[in-house]
């Protein structure tokens, strides 16, 4: 049996790579650098401790058999990813449109909306949900 066969013999039903997988492989580098920069011994290994955890997390999901606690784990993952990721494009979006447009949030549904930077009282309806309400510009 060729090399490649074994490995997809011994990986079959076993869960594998998926995003979380990935969020965990970057922690790990991240705290292995940081870790090079601290001076005080007893954070630094706690600081290797953790990322030893990750890593011993990682292949324990990659090899698992429990693919359905897997993809949960996985979900809750990828839905904190997200929100976090969008935060940070929505900061960006602020600063790059910062002469032009201001960023609001409706009242009822917190959808971000952006708006045409003009001065004064306007009155706005939320694409999302029809609520309308009332947006002050003050510069
Ligand atoms: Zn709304």
């Amino acid at each position: 049996m060729r090399f490649r066969d074994k490995i997809a013999r011994f990986m079959w039903g076993r869960y594998g790579i998926d995003g979380l997988y990935y969020g965990l492989f970057i922690s790990y580098f991240v705290l292995i650098v940081v870790q090079r920069f601290i001076k005080v011994d007893f954070i630094k290994a706690i600081i290797s401790l953790v990322a030893l955890a990750l890593l011993i997390f990682m292949f324990f999901r990659v090899f698992s058999r429990n693919i359905a606690a897997r993809r949960k784990e996985n979900e809750k993952f990828m839905r904190i990813w997200t929100r976090t990721k969008n935060f940070f494009v929505l900061q960006k979006n602020k600063i790059r449109d910062i002469k032009n447009f201001t960023y609001k949030k409706c009242p009822a549904c917190k959808a971000a909306l952006r708006l045409p930077r003009k001065k004064g009282k306007h009155n706005v309806v939320c694409p999302k949900c029809r609520n309308r309400f009332e947006v002050k510009n003050w510069f």
